[in-house]
């Protein structure tokens, strides 16, 4: 775990998301777990010894940051949808995910998917100690995706709204998103904990939005030039726009799916 400010840490080598940890003087707060089980257990007894786990807030619904719940104390706080998602999960189908990424490591028979205890449409506050914990329904990666803001800590966690490694568009909301990296912006924080990748200061929504309008723009020009959905795949390969991203199996996959999804939103908005 890495240290961030006095009572922030964030863990991101032993799970997929950055798993973060907020300690107040009555308790912990998790915000998003280890996907993997073995590793979640892991890092529940690490957290332990800070105190008792008061509650869990995942900021999306994709297995990557919701797998681990069930191996943590609390309440657990999501926005609405991202309890539907949980709720329509199967075990079967998270089993098949482990082999591909982690095919040394079995489900154990303790995990289940935790269905959330508490839900927020809009907006949410929990008081904890001398900690404020903002809960904000900010979509744009996901529908459902839910923001933290924790003043006293002066730190952000923003979700895969804002990530520094390849972005996922399967279930994005384009519009949405960029509106609400702008309202990020105005946020008065040092420190922005993004989904996934190293912690760093608001220039990190700066690049991200750079991102998101690259993206956007790339396949906006592509469809403006009366390319086809499969000549966008098969000619649109970013590496101009983002020559640094490493171009291993796994990336060439998420840009094809990217490419699809945005032209199938982006044609279906008229773009
Ligand atoms: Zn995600």
């Amino acid at each position: 775990m890495e240290k961030i400010t006095a009572n922030v840490y964030v863990e991101n080598k032993i799970s997929w998301c950055n798993s973060s940890c907020v300690v107040t003087k009555e308790g912990v707060v998790i915000i998003d777990t280890p996907m993997v089980p073995a590793y979640a257990k892991q890092h529940a007894a690490e957290v332990g010894k800070f105190g008792e786990v008061r509650y869990v807030i995942n900021t999306e619904p994709h297995g990557d940051h919701i797998s681990g719940d069930c191996y943590f104390g609390g309440a657990l706080v999501t926005h609405e949808g991202t309890r539907d998602a949980i709720l329509a999960s199967k075990v079967e189908d998270f089993k098949v995910m482990l082999q591909r990424t982690t095919p040394d490591i079995e489900v154990d028979k303790d995990f289940k998917y935790r269905p959330p205890d508490i839900t927020l449409n809009d907006r949410m506050t929990l008081y904890l100690g001398d900690h404020t914990f903002h809960l904000m329904h900010m979509p744009g990666h996901t529908p459902f995706q839910v923001v933290v803001y924790v003043p006293e800590e002066r730190t952000i966690f923003t979700s895969d709204n804002v990530t520094r490694v390849i972005p996922f568009f399967h279930q994005c909301v384009p519009d949405a998103w960029l509106k609400t990296l702008k309202q990020l912006e105005k946020l008065d924080v040092d420190y922005v904990v993004p989904g996934h990748g190293d912690v760093g200061d608001k220039n990190c929504i700066k690049e991200m939005q750079n991102t998101v309008n690259t993206w956007l723009n790339t396949i906006k020009d592509a469809i403006a030039k009366g390319m086809t959905k499969e000549e966008a795949q098969n000619t649109i390969t970013m590496e101009k726009e983002f020559p640094n991203l490493p171009r291993d199996e796994r990336n060439i996959g998420v840009i094809k799916m990217n490419v699809t999804r945005l032209y199938e939103i982006l044609t279906k908005q008229g773009g």
